[in-house]
C-alpha cells in the first residue's frame, strides 16, 4: 500500500496532484497579498467585494471554485478564474514531476518547491513587474542547501569532496554565474538603450535559478529564457509598435525557462549540441 503510494501508479498520481492543488491554493495568498504586503497567514481568505469570510467547504481547491459556480456565495460577485487555474497548474506540476521522477525522493520535493518559487515569480511579475527579495532570496537559500541532498550532478568535479559539497559548490558557481550575466546583461543594456534594460530583482531571479539546477543547467534555463523572450517579445513589440516602451517582464520568461530546464534540460542541452548537424543538413 505505502509502497504504491511512493511510486508511479493512479493512486499516487491522483494523492500528489490533490495535495500539490493544496499548494496552489496557498500560492494564491503568496501572490495576491505578499506584493501589498499584507500578513500570509492571517486573515483567512475572503471574498475581495464584500469580505465575507470564506467557509471550508468555499476553499476547497479547484471543487470550490466549480460548486459556487465562480461567484460568491454572499454577495455573487465573479472570483477570477485565475485561482481555480493555479490550483490546477500546481497540482498537474506535482503529478508531472512524479511521474518524472518514478518516485517521491528528494529530487521530487526539490523540483517541485522550485516550481512553486518560479510560479510565485511569474505571476508576481506578470501581474506588479516585481520579483520580491522574500521570493527570490528565499528560493536563492533553499536552493543552495537542497542541493545537498540532490543526486551527483556530474557537472562538478573536485577532487577529495562528496556529492552534497560538490553540489552546493555547483549550485553557488550557477548562483554567481547566472548573477553575473544578468548583472553583465544590465550594465550593457542600459548604456545601449539608455534605460533599464533589466531589474535587479531579474538578476536576483537568476542567482535562485543557478542554484537550484547547478551551474550547467542553470546556463541552458538563462540562455533559454532569452530565446522565449525574443520569439513571444519580439512580435508583441512589433505587433503593438511599442519599441522598448512597456517591456515585457523578463521574469515570466525565467520561470517558464528554468522549469522547462528543471524537466528536460539534459535534452534541450543535447539539441544546442546537435544544432551544427541539423543547419548542416539543411545547407
Ligand atoms: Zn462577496
Amino acid at each position: 500500500m505505502f509502497d504504491d503510494l511512493l511510486t508511479t501508479t493512479p493512486l499516487s498520481l491522483t494523492v500528489v496532484f490533490l495535495y500539490g492543488s493544496l499548494f496552489g491554493s496557498f500560492l494564491n495568498v503568496v501572490i495576491y497579498r505578499m506584493p501589498l504586503e499584507r500578513s500570509i497567514v492571517a486573515p483567512g481568505s475572503a471574498c475581495g467585494t464584500c469580505g465575507t469570510p470564506l467557509v471550508w467547504w468555499q476553499n476547497i481547491p479547484i471543487l470550490s471554485y466549480l460548486l459556487l459556480g465562480g461567484r460568491c456565495h454572499t454577495c455573487g460577485a465573479g472570483f477570477s478564474a485565475r485561482y481555480a487555474g493555479i490550483e490546477a497548474l500546481t497540482g498537474l506540476a506535482a503529478a508531472l514531476l512524479l511521474w518524472h521522477h518514478g518516485e517521491i525522493g528528494y529530487p521530487f520535493f526539490h523540483h517541485f518547491v522550485f516550481f512553486c518559487f518560479l510560479v510565485a515569480v511569474f505571476f508576481m511579475d506578470l501581474d506588479h513587474w516585481i520579483i520580491l527579495d522574500q521570493v527570490s532570496l528565499t528560493g536563492l537559500a533553499v536552493g543552495l542547501l537542497g542541493s545537498a541532498l540532490m543526486p551527483f550532478r556530474e557537472d562538478l568535479m573536485i577532487e577529495g569532496l562528496g556529492t552534497p559539497l560538490l553540489n552546493v559548490a555547483s549550485s553557488l558557481l550557477g548562483a554567481m554565474l547566472g548573477a553575473g550575466f544578468f548583472w553583465s546583461v544590465q550594465v550593457i543594456g542600459t548604456l545601449m538603450a539608455r534605460q533599464e534594460a533589466l531589474g535587479t530583482g531579474d538578476i536576483k531571479l537568476a542567482a535562485m535559478i543557478g542554484a537550484f539546477l547547478g551551474w550547467k543547467m542553470g546556463m541552458i534555463a538563462y540562455f533559454l529564457s532569452f530565446i522565449l523572450g525574443a520569439v513571444v517579445a519580439l512580435p508583441m513589440m512589433l505587433l503593438h509598435r511599442r519599441r522598448g516602451k512597456d517591456p515585457v517582464p523578463l521574469g515570466t520568461f525565467m520561470a517558464v525557462a528554468a522549469f522547462l530546464t528543471a524537466m528536460w534540460g539534459h535534452r534541450i542541452f543535447e539539441f544546442l549540441l546537435a544544432w551544427p548537424e541539423h543547419l548542416g543538413a539543411w545547407l
